[in-house]
C-alpha cells in the first residue's frame, strides 16, 4: 500500500491505482464513514439488479451522465458546477431554484411597485458616477419609457466600464427588485437584456422563453457563475433527461394525499406553470415543491421504519425481572416514583423482558427523573447477571451520575465504576480490569472512554444519556460492545415531534410528561445591564435565608482561554468587591477531575454560598437548596441551553428564580427569544421556539447530529407531510410487509439507492 497523501487543498488523496484495486472507476461514487477502526471507504450501490427493471436501469444511468457532457457545459462550467454539488445530470435535476422572479409581462415604469422583483423596458437616457453625501461614489443610470423614468443604482462599481457599457440611447429590457429612496422608486443592480437599435421587445422576449414571458427560477450560484448560464443549462438537463426520471412511488400511493409524480412535480418546480402563485413558488409551498417533499421524507420514513422492523427481528437477551435489586432500592428511595416514571420504567421491562434488543429513546424534561429510571433498568440487567454501561457527554455529567448511582448501588452491593478520560494510569487500568473481568457491574463514563479499548465481559444494557449531543454513529459503537445489548437513550432536551420522528424514529419512544411532586415554580426576569446592582441585591437576600446562588458565565468555546479568563476575572470580581462576605466557588471545563469534584462537593454541602461556573453544569447537577441562577449575557445562549441552565434550581422546596441578565441592546429577535423563557417553563414550547428560531442543525448543536440532508423538504416547514410520509411508509409495510410487489421492489431498490449505507440497511428483514 502507497503513503496516503494530502494534496494542496488540504484533501486526502488516492492515486488511481490503489483506487482500481478496491475495483473502482472513474465517475463511481463512494461513501466514506469514520468508525472506530478508522476511515471505511466503500463503493456506492451503482448496480441495480435486471430483475428490477431494464428500463430503470437505462434511466439511472442516463441520470448519471456527467455534467461536463452537456451540451454547452465545457470543463470551466463544468468545475464552477461541480463546487454547488452538480456533478451528474441527476445532481442538476435536483439542485432547485431558491427563489423565482416575475417575468411573465413588462411593467410601464410608472406602474413599478416597491418591493416587487419586476421587468421593465426603457432608453438610457443617463449614466454618471455620482457622489453621495456621505461620500460614496454611486453609477447612476436613469431609463425612461412612454410612461415615465426610473433611476438605476450600482454600488462599489467600475465607473469607467459602467460608462461604456451604458451609453445613453440603449435600448434594453431590465429586471430587479423596486426599492423606494424616500418615495422615489429605484433599482439597485438590475439584470439588462440589451436589445438592437429599432428591434421589437416583445420579438425579442418571445426569442427566449427561457429568460422572458414565464415565472423564471433563480439558482443558487458560485462565484463565476451566472444567472443565465445557469439557467440555460437547467433547461437543457430538464428537457433533455427529466423524461428519463422514473416514478417510483405508485399513483395509488400519491392519489391518498394528491400528491404528484416525481417527474411532473420536479418539471413544474424548475419552469413553473404561467399561473403559478408567486409566493407559494418562493416559500416552497406549491403543489410541485409539496410533492418532492413528500418524495424525500416518504423513503426516509420508510428506511426508518424497516431499520426498526429489522432490529425487531433480531435476537437479544430476554432478561428476567427478579425484582431482587429493585424492589430492594425502591425500599430505600426517600420517595416515591411518579407514574409517569412507573409507566415509562413498565415500558422499558416489558422491552428488556423480549428476546429482541431493545431501541428506546427515553424523553423527559430536565428534573424528570431520567436518572433513577436509567438506574432501574441497570438494576435489572444487573439482576440477569450482565453488565451495564451508562455514556454521557461530559465528564462532569459522568462524575456526577457515578455520584448518584453508586450512592445507591453501594447499599445494594452492586459494583460501579467510574471511567473517564481524565483518570490516569494505575486507577484507570484498575478499572479497566474490573469491566473487563465482570467484577464491575456497573460502568459509566464518557463516549471516548467507553470507545477507548474497553472490553466488556458481558454487556447487556447501553445506556445513553443526553442523546442529542452524540451522533446516531455512537449508538451503534456501543451496541458493538456486547452481542446485541439493549440500547435506552435518554434525552433531557424536549425534541420537537417533527424532528424526533426524523432523528429516533427507528427507535420506541417513552415520555417521562411529570414531574415529582413539591417542585416549585421558577420566576425567570429579563434584567438588562443597568439594573446589574438590584441582581447582586437579589442575591444577597437569598444567601441570607440560608440559600444558594449560581452565577452563570457564558464561554463560546470552552477551550477558549481568553473566556476563561473572563469566567475567572468575574470569579474574581465578584469575591473581593460584591460578595466579600460571602464564600464563592469557581468551576469550568477546563479544571481537573478532582478539582471539579471538590467545588461541587462543597457547594453540595453548603460550605460555598455562591457557585460560578460556566455551562458545564448545564446538564445534570443537583443541588435542592441552590434557589437563585443569574445568567450572564443570557442573549448568547440557546433557548434549550438556557431551559437547562435554569433546570439546575427550583428542585426543592423554597421559591425560585432565574434572572437572565443581558448587555443592554437586544435585538427585536433576541428579546423575543429571551421572553419565551419568562413565559414558560414548558419545555417543549421552548423547545419548539427555539427550532423555529435556530432551525434544525444549530438547535441540535452539532454537525454530526444524525440530520439526514433532504433537498427540498423542511421539517420546520413541512411537519404535517412528514406525519403523513410517515404513515404512508407504515401503510406500504402493512401491505407488502417484504416489499415483494414489483411496485415493492422498485421502491426498496430505491431506498437503498438513497439511504442504504446512510441507515445500515442491506436488506430486508
Ligand atoms: P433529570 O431527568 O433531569 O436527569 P434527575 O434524574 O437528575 O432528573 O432527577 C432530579 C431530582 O429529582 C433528583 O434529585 C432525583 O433524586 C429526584 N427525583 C427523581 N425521581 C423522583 C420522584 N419520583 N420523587 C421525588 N424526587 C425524585
Ligand atoms: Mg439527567
Amino acid at each position: 500500500m502507497t503513503k496516503l497523501q494530502v494534496d494542496h487543498t488540504g484533501a486526502l488523496f488516492i492515486p488511481a491505482e490503489e483506487l482500481i484495486q478496491l475495483g473502482l472507476q472513474p465517475g463511481d461514487h463512494v461513501g466514506i464513514e469514520a468508525n472506530d477502526t478508522g476511515l471505511l471507504l466503500r463503493k456506492l450501490v451503482t448496480s441495480v439488479p435486471p430483475a428490477v427493471s431494464v428500463q430503470q436501469a437505462i434511466a439511472r444511468k442516463n441520470l448519471q451522465t456527467g455534467i461536463q457532457f452537456i451540451k454547452g457545459v465545457g470543463p470551466k462550467l463544468a468545475e464552477l458546477l461541480a463546487k454547488r454539488g452538480i456533478h451528474t445530470v441527476e445532481d442538476a435535476l435536483f439542485c432547485l431554484p431558491h427563489r423565482y422572479e416575475d417575468r411573465r409581462q413588462l411593467i410601464p415604469i410608472r406602474q413599478l411597485k416597491p418591493g416587487l422583483t419586476q421587468v421593465f423596458q426603457g432608453t438610457v437616457v443617463s449614466a454618471e458616477t455620482a457622489t453621495t453625501k456621505g461620500g460614496r461614489k454611486v453609477f447612476e443610470a436613469v431609463v425612461q419609457d412612454e410612461s415615465g423614468s426610473i433611476v438605476l443604482k450600482w454600488f462599489h462599481a467600475n465607473g469607467v466600464w459602467m460608462k461604456r457599457t451604458w451609453q445613453i440611447g440603449k435600448q434594453g429590457v431590465f429586471t430587479g427588485e423596486v426599492t423606494s429612496f424616500g418615495w422615489k422608486p429605484e433599482v439597485h443592480h438590475p439584470d439588462v437584456e440589451w436589445l438592437e437599435k429599432g428591434a421589437d421587445v416583445n420579438a425579442v422576449m418571445a426569442a427566449d422563453p427561457v429568460n422572458f414571458g414565464r415565472i423564471v427560477p433563480v439558482y443558487p450560484l458560485t462565484e463565476g457563475l451566472h444567472q443565465k448560464g445557469m439557467r440555460r443549462v437547467m433547461r437543457q438537463v430538464v428537457d433533455t433527461f427529466l423524461p428519463n426520471l422514473e416514478n417510483i412511488l405508485p399513483q395509488s400511493l400519491l392519489s391518498t394525499y394528491q400528491y404528484l409524480p416525481l417527474q411532473e412535480a420536479l418539471g413544474q418546480v424548475h419552469l413553473p406553470p404561467l399561473e403559478a402563485p408567486l409566493i407559494d413558488l418562493n416559500e416552497g409551498r406549491t403543489l410541485a415543491h409539496r410533492s418532492l417533499a413528500f418524495d424525500e421524507f416518504f423513503f426516509w420514513e420508510l428506511g426508518l421504519a424497516l431499520k426498526k422492523r429489522g432490529v425487531a427481528l433480531e435476537e437479544g437477551i430476554s432478561f428476567q425481572v427478579t425484582h431482587r435489586y429493585t424492589k430492594e432500592l425502591i425500599k430505600l428511595l426517600p420517595f416515591q416514583l411518579t407514574g409517569a416514571q412507573r409507566r415509562v420504567l413498565s415500558e422499558i421491562k416489558a422491552d428488556m423482558m423480549a428476546p429482541h434488543p431493545m431501541h428506546r429513546l427515553v424523553q423527559g424534561d430536565v428534573g424528570s427523573g431520567k436518572t433513577l429510571v436509567a438506574l432501574m433498568a441497570a438494576l435489572v440487567a444487573v439482576e440477569n447477571n450482565y453488565q451495564v454501561a451508562i455514556m454521557a457527554p461530559t465528564e462532569i455529567l459522568a462524575e456526577q451520575h457515578w455520584h448518584n448511582i453508586h450512592h445507591w448501588c453501594d447499599q445494594l452491593g452492586i459494583t460501579v465504576v467510574l471511567l473517564t478520560s481524565g483518570m490516569q494510569g494505575k486507577a484507570k487500568k484498575e478499572a479497566m480490569q474490573q469491566v473487563a473481568d465482570g467484577r464491575a457491574a456497573i460502568v459509566i463514563g464518557t463516549h471516548a472512554v467507553i470507545q477507548d479499548k474497553v472490553e466488556f465481559s458481558r454487556l447487556g444494557l447501553g445506556i445513553i444519556d443526553e442523546q442529542h449531543r452524540f451522533g446516531v454513529l455512537q449508538r451503534g459503537i456501543l451496541k458493538k460492545k456486547g452481542a446485541n445489548p439493549d440500547i435506552l437513550v435518554m434525552t433531557a432536551t424536549p425534541i420537537p415531534r417533527t424532528l424526533a420522528m426524523t432523528l429516533f424514529g427507528d427507535l420506541s419512544l417513552s415520555v417521562i410528561d411529570e414531574l415529582p411532586p413539591g417542585r416549585t415554580p421558577i420566576n425567570t426576569k429579563i434584567y438588562f445591564e443597568s439594573r446589574r446592582k438590584q441582581v447582586y441585591e437579589m442575591i444577597h437576600r437569598e444567601i441570607d435565608q440560608g440559600r444558594q446562588a449560581y452565577v452563570i458565565y457564558p464561554l463560546v468555546e470552552e477551550s477558549e482561554k481568553s473566556d476563561l479568563k473572563a469566567a475567572t476575572q468575574m470569579a474574581e470580581h465578584l469575591q473581593a468587591d460584591i460578595f466579600p462576605g460571602l464564600r464563592l466557588g469557581l468551576l469550568h471545563g477546563r479544571m481537573k477531575p478532582e478539582e471539579k469534584e471538590a467545588v461541587m462537593a462543597s457547594f453540595k454541602n453548603r460550605k460555598l454560598d455562591i457557585l460560578v461556573a460556566t455551562t458545564v453544569i448545564e446538564v445534570g447537577i443537583d443541588v435542592p437548596n441552590a434557589t437563585m441562577m443569574v445568567i450572564e449575557h443570557a442573549e448568547r445562549f440557546g433557548l434549550s441551553q438556557l431551559h437547562q441552565l435554569r433546570g439546575r434550581v427550583g428542585r426543592g422546596s423554597h421559591h425560585s428564580s432565574c434572572i437572565l441578565l443581558t448587555a443592554g441592546k437586544l435585538s427585536e429577535d433576541g428579546e423575543k427569544r429571551l421572553r419565551v423563557m419568562e413565559a414558560t417553563t414548558d419545555g417543549f414550547r421552548i423547545a419548539e421556539a427555539d427550532l423555529e428560531i435556530r432551525g434544525p442543525g444549530d438547535f441540535l448543536g452539532t454537525r454530526q447530529s444524525g440530520m439526514p440532508d433532504f433537498r427540498v423538504a423542511n421539517i420546520l416547514r413541512d411537519g404535517t407531510i412528514l406525519e403523513q410520509a410517515r404513515s404512508a411508509a407504515v401503510k406500504l409495510l402493512q401491505q407488502d410487509e417484504l416489499l415483494q410487489s414489483t411496485e415493492g421492489q422498485r421502491i426498496h431498490q430505491e431506498l437503498l439507492q438513497r439511504w442504504g449505507r446512510r441507515l445500515e440497511l442491506a436488506g430486508i428483514a
